[in-house]
Order: structure tokens, then C-alpha cells, then sequence
């Protein structure tokens, strides 16, 4: 193992391995468990930067990738993580790999991609990659609103339910970048919502951004509209 791969873990949070599972194609659950997530500052919505490159590469590029709290139990120590396979980058090949009973390395949790609880409905909308991410913010929005979330993928098979087991989203089988179809779906919905709404738009930077000026061209203000794109063609570990 080089230096920086020893720096690093001296730097970032460690914990254990307990459990990996397949939940659809290309997506694996995680959970780790350890002292250090007894105690973590967490605000719903935040992500952790996972040291996915040790051992890997040395590529200082390919060191850390970027994932979503799924869930975060203090009592229990554990975090719940759901990560995709569809980029075979580095952080794919990290999961793959990765088994019962060895560490993750992490950075504290962070982002503002975060709950907002100020609106009476909501559009959640995204790709897998965003799935863990818009349910956590779901479950956790205080009190009983109006919530539509659209999610896609190629195949139905890689949209996977909530860590609950339940499934409170509309799922499509969509090919990439499908903004003209998500426009068709946000047109129906929105006349049947009431007050003010709030978007998230999470995954596909080209998704993210189409949408972002959709929602400007309607007159949505910038409080609105919560976009955060996750991964984008050609580009590696977006933050
Ligand atoms: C705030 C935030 C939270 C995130 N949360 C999650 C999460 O909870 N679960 C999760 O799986 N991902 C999440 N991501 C996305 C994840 O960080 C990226 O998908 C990352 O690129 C994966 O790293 P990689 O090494 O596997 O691929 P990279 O080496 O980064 O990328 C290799 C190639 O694959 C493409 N690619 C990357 N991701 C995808 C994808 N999902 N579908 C299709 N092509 C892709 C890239 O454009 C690039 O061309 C999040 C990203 C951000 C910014």
C-alpha cells in the first residue's frame, strides 16, 4: 500500500464490513458498522467520500468516490449505503470486490443536497444512482406530504425498493437522458398538486440540467428547485 493510501485512512473515519447484498441488477446494499458512527453529525440528505481506490490505483483521481446515507442508525453504529455498478469505474470495481469483515474508509458526512421540509408537495426524480438518496429524503420529511417520485432505468431490474422494503415511487423503463418523457410525466402530475412544490433532481448531469431550466422556464425560484448531478458521461467521481 502507498503513502497516500496510508494517509488517507489515518484521516478518514473506519468501519467494518457487515453485510452486502445484491438488490437488483447492478446494485449492491452495504453496511458498515463502527465506533465512529456512533456520534456522527448527520443531516438528512448528506453523502460520505469512500476511500475506493487503495489497493486499486494510484491514481489520485480514482482514490475517493461519492455515495448517498441510505440510512444511519447511531444506536446500532450503522450506515446503510446502495451503490451501483453501470459506470465499471473504479468505485464499481470497489464493490464488487469488497467483502464481509473488511474496512471502509470515509470522510464525514457532508453535501447540500439535503431535506427540506418548507413545501407541501414534492417531485423526486432521478435515475438508480439517486434511489437511496431521494428515499431517505422521502422518509424522513416530517410531516405526511404530497410526494410523486419518478425513477428510471433501462431495465426495471436495476431499480431497487426502499431499505423498508417498501416501494413509494413510480418506476419507468426509460433509455438514457430521457428528458422529453420526464417533462411528460411532471405536466400530468402537476396540475393535481396544491401550495408550494419543491423538485429534487438527482443522477444524470444532462437530466439534472435540462430540468433545472424547465423548472426556471415555469417560474420555479432557485429555493425550489434542488438539483445535484451525481455522474456524467465521460466524467469520473463527480462530487
Ligand atoms: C452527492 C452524490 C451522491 C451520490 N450517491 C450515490 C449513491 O448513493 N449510489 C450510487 O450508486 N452512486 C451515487 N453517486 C454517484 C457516484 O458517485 C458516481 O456514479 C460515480 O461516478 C461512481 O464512480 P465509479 O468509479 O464507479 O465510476 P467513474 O470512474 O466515476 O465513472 C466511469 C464512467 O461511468 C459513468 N458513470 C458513472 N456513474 C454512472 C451511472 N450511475 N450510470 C451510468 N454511467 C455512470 C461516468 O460518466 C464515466 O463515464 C452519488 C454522487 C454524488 C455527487
Amino acid at each position: 500500500m502507498g503513502i497516500i493510501d496510508n494517509l488517507a485512512k489515518r484521516l478518514f473515519n473506519q468501519a467494518t464490513v457487515i453485510s452486502k447484498k445484491v438488490i437488483a441488477k447492478n446494485a449492491f446494499h452495504l453496511k458498515i458498522q463502527g465506533d465512529s458512527l456512533s456520534n456522527l453529525q448527520y443531516i438528512t440528505g448528506e453523502h460520505l467520500r469512500i476511500l475506493v481506490g487503495f489497493n486499486l490505483t494510484d491514481n489520485l483521481k480514482d482514490k475517493v468516490r461519492t455515495y448517498s446515507i441510505w440510512h444511519y442508525d447511531p444506536i446500532q453504529r450503522t450506515i446503510d449505503l446502495a451503490i451501483c455498478t453501470h459506470s465499471d469505474g473504479i468505485g464499481s470495481r470497489w464493490i464488487e470486490q469488497l467483502e464481509v469483515g473488511q474496512e471502509v474508509y470515509f470522510s464525514n458526512p457532508k453535501g447540500k443536497f439535503i431535506v427540506d421540509n418548507s413545501a407541501d408537495y414534492y417531485l423526486l426524480i432521478g435515475d438508480a444512482s439517486a434511489l437511496a438518496h431521494l428515499y431517505e429524503i422521502n422518509r424522513n420529511l416530517i410531516a405526511k406530504k404530497d410526494v410523486k417520485g419518478f425513477f428510471y432505468s433501462n431495465h426495471r431490474s436495476e431499480l431497487f425498493n426502499d431499505i423498508d422494503g417498501s416501494q413509494p415511487f413510480n418506476f419507468y423503463e426509460l433509455s438514457e437522458n430521457p428528458v422529453n418523457q420526464l417533462i411528460t410525466l411532471i405536466e400530468k402530475t402537476l396540475p393535481t398538486s396544491h401550495g408550494k412544490g419543491i423538485v429534487y433532481v438527482g443522477g444524470d448531469g444532462r437530466v439534472c440540467v435540462a430540468l433545472n431550466q424547465y423548472f426556471k422556464q415555469k417560474g420555479w425560484n432557485k429555493h425550489q428547485i434542488k438539483v445535484k448531478p451525481f455522474w456524467m458521461p465521460h466524467k469520473k467521481g463527480l462530487e
